[in-house]
């Protein structure tokens, strides 16, 4: 199995948006990822990045958020373009799993006609009816399509294993948003990955005990972080969700981890 890298583009942001309380106004830009897995049974994507529109048409499509997270994507970052690249088409995409419905992370539901897409139930629920705080991250018109949901519910499904042969498994981390999942890629020759989405946005949330900017509930951010921290001292490679730093430090498509 393969595991690659993609980046659709970048938000220009602050820091303190990553680390609560910490970087006021300071300005910092964030790699937007998304990941595929070349399994032998078939294609399978992690996340999907922002949608089409954020090349051309931002303000319209993602409205007043862009004040606080400017997407800065070309045409050949958009997911569907970025896999085509290396060859693989959106109809041989089997699973498409979504850490959570965010604007960068939900913006290429329904480009992928044989896919299912695997999210959350609480997530799917809350997307449509978010909280006040969080309305702005969650675009409808992104993900209100007739796709093939895959529903998985909490802690009674962590641990699915998509293909039951342990190489790539959805784990249940709530506290960004109540059903956000994260995924465990086991590789034959470069051992583990944790994708974490935005369970944990940056290596210093995760060392320094410092909060994410946005979470749905702080306590269980706490503790889908010390599960994290938990496989990382098992020798897992963590990859965060929007660490500028962590991220320049990964090989990206075309080259892979396998
Ligand atoms: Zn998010």
């Amino acid at each position: 199995m393969k595991l690659y890298f993609f980046q659709a583009g970048i938000l220009r942001s602050q820091k303190q948006y990553f680390t609560a309380g910490r970087g006021v106004g300071e300005p910092f830009d964030v790699p937007v990822p998304f990941f595929l897995m070349d399994h032998p049974e078939g294609y399978v994507l992690f996340d999907t990045g922002n949608a089409r529109e954020v090349v051309d048409q931002k303000e319209k499509h993602w409205g007043d958020v862009v004040a606080a997270y400017d997407p800065v994507m070309t045409e050949d970052e958009w997911v569907v373009a970025a896999i085509r690249k290396i060859g693989v088409h959106p109809e041989e995409v089997k699973y498409v799993i979504l850490s959570h419905l965010h604007l960068d992370h939900a913006g290429g539901v329904g480009h992928f006609p044989n896919a299912k897409y695997v999210v959350q139930r609480e997530e799917l629920c809350f997307a449509y009816v978010p909280d006040f705080y969080m309305k702005g991250a969650y675009i409808r018109k992104d993900f209100d399509k007739p796709v093939d949901w895959f529903i998985l519910e909490g802690w009674q499904d962590d641990g699915f294993d998509v293909f039951g042969d342990n190489r790539i498994k959805v784990l249940f981390t709530p506290g960004h948003t109540p059903g956000h999942q994260s995924v465990l890629v086991n590789l034959d020759e470069e051992g583990s990955f944790l994708l974490t989405g935005d369970s944990c946005y940056t290596t210093e949330n995760l060392n320094e005990d410092v909060l994410p900017g946005l979470v749905a509930d702080p306590r269980s951010t706490v503790r889908t972080m010390q599960r994290i921290r938990m496989l990382r001292d098992r020798s897992v490679t963590v990859v965060t969700g929007h660490d500028p730093v962590a991220w320049s430090g990964f090989k990206k498509a075309p080259e892979f981890y396998c």
